[in-house]
């Protein structure tokens, strides 16, 4: 029988939810490109339920101790001598998600004597060293394509709020005031700029989608070339390197992985190539970036804004510079943990344990790291150091 430790993010402040703004989830049929949703045998919760939480417990309590296994669940992650140091020793199952990661270090690997399995409610296992996890013949397995439209739809909303100066403005209305031209002085047009991604995988590629009606000019750079028919479809401009493509574009967006060919890319070098007045979204990894060299660019006005809702570490100490700095859009850790995402990513960690308890093979796309080595999404997109 196997120890499972689910790490999640504390429960609303006044406490966990009685009802929902809305009764239902739109039915989808599966992800674009094909990709079949989670298909676990059964499910133990209500689509659209706050499942995220401590006491949403991803729906896993029946189904886990159902079969005998045992659940712990826990949002004390990073103090020392917190829950989850304590349960760690005889765990063989961590479950983390990335908005409140369970950061599992090479130390921690160490003392994780029985750890077998780390599964990433979501996308981005870069939280679990993927080093240690494959010296350690431990499996990292991550909900791929559950949150993947869920953070393109924060991505457009994030690049439309900054060039139109949305929350400036809000933040009028909350005031009481109707200061008109203090508002328009740094709100643009989207219509007409160049706009890149810095990686079109499942998220960049549905962001470029996304954004194609709105008459813009559209970038990308990733590892592998998008088949010509896309290029052509969206009109892309492909170009070899983020290096390559910073320069031509008003807004880039981020949606490349965090390991070590992305890690601190967006410095202050590459920054300084970019069109003074740029607009910079970041909602795949903080680490991607130099924090100090953001603040220095949007202070300096070389970007003319910055918005995301990835920070380092997480939660970000109420201290943390990007909470100040001028002219930026962040959230917490947000865009991919809405309701609707929840629901997926949740019946895909079910998926996974269904199939790890059954032994039988766990869908080679949500596979990271297995049997010693990059797997499946892992191999594909990831690199290690090794
Ligand atoms: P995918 O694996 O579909 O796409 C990642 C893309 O990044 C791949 O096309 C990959 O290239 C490309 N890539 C990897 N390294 C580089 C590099 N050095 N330069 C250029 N491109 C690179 O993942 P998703 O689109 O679903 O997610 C992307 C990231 O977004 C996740 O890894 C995660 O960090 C973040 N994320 C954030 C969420 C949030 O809530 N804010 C939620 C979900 C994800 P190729 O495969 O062609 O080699």
């Amino acid at each position: 029988m196997a120890k499972v430790l689910c790490v999640l993010y504390d429960d609303p402040v006044d406490g966990y939810p009685k009802s929902y703004a809305r009764d239902d989830l739109p039915q989808l049929d599966g992800y674009p490109g094909g990709q079949t949703l989670p298909s676990p045998k059964a499910l133990d919760f209500t689509p659209g339920a706050l499942l995220g939480s401590v006491s949403g417990e991803l729906g896993l309590r029946e189904f886990l101790e159902s079969q005998g296994h045992q659940l712990v669940v826990t949002s004390d992650k990073d103090r020392a001598g917190s829950v989850f140091d304590q349960e760690l020793p005889d765990t063989d199952i961590v479950i983390s998600q990335p908005f409140w990661p369970a950061y599992l270090t090479p130390e921690r690997f160490e003392k994780a004597e029985n750890l077998k399995l780390v599964i990433t409610a979501g996308i981005g296992s870069d939280h679990t060293d993927l080093d240690s996890a494959i010296a350690h013949g431990v499996t990292v397995a991550e909900v791929t394509y559950s949150n993947s439209i869920s953070v393109a739809e924060h991505v457009v909303m994030m690049i439309l709020s900054q060039v139109r100066n949305y929350l400036p403005s809000y933040q009028t209305v909350l005031e009481g005031g109707w200061k008109i031209a203090d508002c328009v002085s740094r709100s643009y047009d989207l219509e007409g700029m160049h706009v890149g991604t810095v990686a079109a995988g499942r998220i960049g590629t549905a962001v470029l989608r996304r954004l194609k009606p709105f008459d813009v000019h559209l970038h990308y750079t990733d590892r592998h070339r998008l088949p010509a028919e896309v290029e052509q479809e969206l009109g892309l401009t492909f170009h070899e390197s983020a290096a390559d493509l910073v320069p031509h574009c008003d807004v880039v967006t981020i949606n490349a992985p965090l390991h070590p060919e992305t890690e601190g890319l967006f410095g202050e070098k590459l920054l300084s190539t970019m069109k003074r007045g740029t607009y910079l979204i970041n909602t795949a990894r903080a680490r991607i970036t130099d924090p100090d060299a953001i603040v220095q660019a949007l202070e300096s006005g070389q970007l003319a804004g910055y918005a995301g809702d990835v920070w380092f570490p997480q939660p970000a100490p109420a201290d943390h510079p990007w909470r100040t700095m001028p002219h930026h859009g962040m959230t917490p850790h947000i865009s991919g943990s809405t309701l609707s995402a929840q629901t997926r990513y949740a019946a895909g960690t079910r998926e996974i344990l269904e199939s790890w308890f059954a032994g039988t093979p766990i869908r080679d796309e949500y596979l990271i790291v297995d049997g010693g080595n990059l797997a499946g999404t892992g191999a594909h997109s990831y690199s290690a150091h090794r």
